[in-house]
């Protein structure tokens, strides 16, 4: 059985206290590895390494010496394209092609973007008066925060670690990731890229792990981890933030969301299907920017719920590598239980299954893997908790609405703000909604469309900051003012 080991200083190690646990396959429950679990003690080991790192080699490297290492990464994850994709979808069951369109391409233009910024990005210079006369200059200068923590999810665990630590190291930073528990592949052959591209040892370090009372908390109780970011559920963002507080710890929280569609009568009738699909059930609703409340304007209501019922029962469940399937399932028991709790809620508050509300008819040798049906609910009221509460599963409600005013109001009526998505043919009106929707992305007959140097992140309790371009240097770096007296 593979041990998957963590990676600490430039190594492959074991944890100090030889301890493991399993990793499930999502697609059949098999124990497909051991991962070892990193103590208090492993943890230590791997931020005074990013500490001395920082400290030394990696911080006395020039922008440009910093910059050529990372297009050294994104190289070699395209070189090992065929290995990223493999371990990705062992770790997540997900279909082959959501890997090979969007997920490892994206893990490697997270090296290549940030890069690409930090050497462009300008600095501010004031001119300022004194009463001298003489006058003085104030320039500013960007420095790395230091030892970053970054804190991953399961979902797409290779763009979404990437993301984080494609800026830090651009920005001169050393990092500690925890992946999370449940995708330990990706994160660790990220070490093997390293080494080979020759990033210097403890600029990149891995500890495996859970949250409380474990690698996660370790981490973020360290006092030589300088700042934090996070992506992950929002109760989880509170702890770590509570964490943060001792020493003075910034942090950057990408979290939870119970995003809305907006269909108006007005839109293009198959692009807003096909894009209501996409938003609702793509990597089986495993997405945070996903679609799981969809308002349709009354004229087009029956017509728009009998379409996406049509496209969500069309889906092939199978193997993350059989061409005859495209769909997976969902991340572990875990999950599937509480994606299949709120299945029942929504029974029991009343809702119209549309389609789905269970499990898929699967072949024998697949039969104990996480699979669910793609759900479509009608006839809930607002208050119902499925309509409320983030289930992170592949689902969503469906419910009709009169005027532009009332459905920005249903919108809006909700602890999270992370994103939307608007169908419509009028301009005037696609800006509109846009501009009132409180969210951090509206797109506009669109969905996860995503050009890398924008502002990321979430309103609400969807998040606290942004990054992306050069609103990650806010994060990734300090700005030191420095006057000078003429
Ligand atoms: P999670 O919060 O359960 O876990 C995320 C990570 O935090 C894991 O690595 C976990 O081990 C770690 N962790 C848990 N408790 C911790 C603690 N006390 N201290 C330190 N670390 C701790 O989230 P998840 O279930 O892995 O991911 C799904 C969630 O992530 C959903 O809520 C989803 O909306 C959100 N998400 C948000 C975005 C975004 O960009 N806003 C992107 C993807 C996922």
């Amino acid at each position: 059985m593979q041990l998957v080991k963590n990676f600490i200083n430039g190594e492959f190690v074991e944890g100090e206290a030889k301890k493991t646990f399993e990793k499930h396959s999502p697609i059949d429950n098999r124990v497909i590895a051991l991962i070892s679990e990193a103590g208090k003690a492993d943890v230590d080991a791997a931020v005074r390494a990013a500490h001395a790192a920082r400290q030394g080699v990696w911080g006395g490297l020039t922008t440009d010496q910093r910059v050529d290492l990372l297009y050294g990464v994104a190289n070699e994850i395209t070189r090992r394209f065929e290995d990223f994709v493999a371990a990705e979808m062992a770790d997540t069951g997900q279909p082959r092609h959501v890997m090979t369109s969007a997920f490892i391409p994206r893990g490697a233009a997270n090296f290549k973007v940030f890069a690409d910024v930090v050497k462009n990005v300008p600095s501010e210079s004031f001119q300022m008066a004194t009463p001298d006369g003489r006058g003085a200059i104030n320039y500013a200068i960007r420095v790395p925060k230091g030892v970053v923590g970054v804190i991953s999810p399961w979902n797409a665990p290779f763009l979404l670690m990437t993301w984080k630590v494609g800026p830090a190291l651009a920005c001169g930073n050393t990092v500690v990731v925890k992946p999370s528990e449940e995708t330990p592949f990706t994160t660790t052959l990220l070490g093997e890229v390293m080494n080979t591209v020759g990033i210097p040892k403890g600029v990149f370090n891995v500890i495996q792990g859970f949250g409380p009372n474990s690698a996660g908390e370790f981490l973020t109780q360290h006092p030589l981890v300088d700042a934090i970011t996070f992506t992950g559920e929002t109760r989880t963002g509170t702890a770590i933030m509570k964490a943060a507080a001792e020493g003075m710890r910034d942090v950057s929280f990408e979290l939870g969301g119970k995003n809305a569609a907006i269909v108006f009568a007005d839109a293009d009738f198959d692009a807003a299907v096909e894009g209501v699909f996409r938003s609702a059930f793509l990597n089986s609703g495993q997405v945070c920017l996903g679609t799981e409340r969809v308002y349709v304007e009354r004229p087009l209501f029956e017509r728009f719920v009998q379409a996406l019922k049509v496209r969500a029962e069309a889906v092939k469940f199978g193997r993350p590598d059989d061409h005859n399937a495209n769909y997976g399932p969902l991340i572990s028991a875990e999950h599937k239980q509480k994606v299949m709790s709120y299945y029942a809620k929504a029974v029991a508050e009343g809702a119209t299954v549309v389609t789905g509300g269970g499990v898929p008819v699967m072949p024998s040798d697949l039969v104990d893997g996480h699979w669910v049906q793609p759900t479509i609910w009608t006839g809930l009221p607002e208050t119902a908790s499925v309509v409320r509460e983030e289930i992170f599963g592949p689902c969503c409600h469906i419910s009709p609405f009169d005027s532009e005013d009332e459905v920005v109001n249903k919108a809006n009526d909700n602890v999270y703000g992370l994103a939307t998505t608007i169908w419509t043919t009028n301009l005037s009106r696609a800006h509109r909604v846009a501009a009132r929707v409180e969210v951090g992305i509206s797109w506009v007959n669109s969905w996860f469309l995503r050009d890398l140097r924008t502002a990321f992140g979430g309103s609400k309790q969807s998040g606290i900051g942004r990054e992306g371009g050069v609103h990650s240097l806010e994060f990734y770096t300090e700005t030191r003012n420095i006057c000078v007296k003429l």
